[in-house]
């Protein structure tokens, strides 16, 4: 997006505040859909958890997208954005009986990732379908916090026990209509994706009344310059191969479905902060900005690299900056950055604020979360007010002692 349009939103609307940009997002949903044009059935969930405000999950629907969702919270978001209840899939893990109960009463479609569970689930409701979430053992991406398809994850059922899984089928005489993995996030290398799908394609072979496979997710993105991204016109090249002779082993054409997050929101994200005080101290220039965990916890929570941009100043002389909050807490958004001079009242720009970035803010230091703008049609639309001090007080009750 253009900066004097990011700064116009910012003089307009307040900071901090969030702008996304609806072109990128269809940009990226349309590239992922031509990488695999050559498959007949192509579903793509979006991963709501990324970035949940129904109006994304709105514009998602108009472009033929279904939801993947973690929590009965999200299913009800998904409905109330007007998507089809078998449009939606819930992927939880660690919830309770109880609450996969009440997605599947909505008409969600189910995905079990653990034994017991699916155990209870088949012998109390043999005539729903679900699918299975499997843990392929593969690792994807260096970083254990991202990576959930590895031996000691909590997230899948363990390929090992796919025995287990085919006799509680078979006791309780409940249908498996798909099979599902979500590696973790960071595909870096196609083929250990494509690795692990040959396990997922082991597993549904054993599976007779399939409907679909579910790839999960991990498509990379830039974050800065020079870093590897997920090249998604190869991957679907080999992956549409693949599948198609599956498919055809299978004697089915089964829907091949993604659960892209972070691929579609992530680039399309703006986050701009004020800069509140320039600080020199002995060896560091700091600048303090209008924000703080509370509404970007990712660098501090990942140590995830944000791009940082002066919109107020881009010609200004480049000189190192360490970009802190706010809160009374070490927050940290980036250390020793290059950055065009900045001076107090400036507006600094962070990139790749799409996915997990409003969606993780918390009012910590009881301060308000931000605003959230779509730019759509040229047009900003708020698609979340910023919050007042009586959304912060609203829920808590005031008792006299
Ligand atoms: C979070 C999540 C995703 C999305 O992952 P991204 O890296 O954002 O694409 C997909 N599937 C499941 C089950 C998830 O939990």
């Amino acid at each position: 997006m253009d900066n004097t349009v990011l700064l116009n939103i910012a003089k307009t609307h307040g900071d901090p505040i969030y702008v996304y940009d609806a072109n990128k997002i269809k940009f990226q949903y349309n590239r992922l859909t031509s990488a695999f044009k050559g498959v007949k059935k192509l579903k793509l969930n979006y991963a709501v958890k990324a970035l949940s405000n129904i109006s994304i999950l709105k514009l998602m629907k108009t472009f033929g997208a279904g939801l993947d969702t973690v929590s009965i919270e999200e299913v009800k978001l998904g409905l109330a954005a007007g998507f089809d209840p078998k449009e939606i899939v819930f992927t939880p893990n660690g919830v309770s009986l109880e609450e996969i109960e009440s997605a599947a009463k909505m008409g969600v479609m189910i995905n079990i990732d653990n034994l017991s569970i699916l155990e209870q689930f088949g012998s109390k409701h043999p005539n729903t379908p679900v699918c299975i979430r499997i843990n392929p053992h593969v690792m994807a991406g260096g970083n254990a916090n991202i990576s959930v398809g590895h031996i000691d994850s909590k997230f899948g059922i363990s390929i090992h026990q796919i025995p287990h899984i085919l006799r509680i089928v078979e006791n309780t005489n409940m249908t498996i209509n798909g099979v599902h993995m979500h590696t973790g996030s960071d595909i870096l290398d196609i083929d250990v994706f494509l690795y692990a799908s040959e396990i997922l394609f082991n597993t549904a072979k054993q599976f007779k009344n399939l409907d679909f496979i579910d790839f999960g997710s991990g498509f990379k993105v830039p974050y800065k310059a020079g870093d590897i991204e997920t090249n998604i016109e190869e991957f679907g090249d080999k992956l549409t191969t693949r599948f198609k002779t599956f498919c055809k082993e299978y004697g089915k054409d089964l829907t091949l479905a993604f659960e892209p997050g972070k691929f579609l929101v992530s680039e399309a994200g703006y986050f701009l902060t004020k800069v509140n005080a320039i600080k020199q101290t002995t060896s560091t220039v700091f600048a303090q900005v209008n924000s703080g965990f509370n509404h970007l916890i990712r660098p501090m929570l990942y140590g995830s690299h944000h791009d940082i941009i002066n919109i107020s100043n881009t010609n200004g002389r480049e000189r190192f900056y360490s970009v802190v909050g706010y809160i009374c807490e070490t927050d940290t958004f980036a250390n020793n950055r290059r950055i065009n001079e900045i001076n107090e009242g400036d507006i600094l720009a962070f990139k790749n604020a799409g996915a997990y970035c409003f969606s993780m803010a918390s009012n910590y230091n009881s301060r308000y979360r931000p605003a959230e703008i779509l730019w759509y049609n040229n047009k900003a639309h708020v698609i979340r007010a910023r919050e007042t001090f009586e959304d912060i007080i609203k829920l808590q009750k005031n008792i006299d002692f």
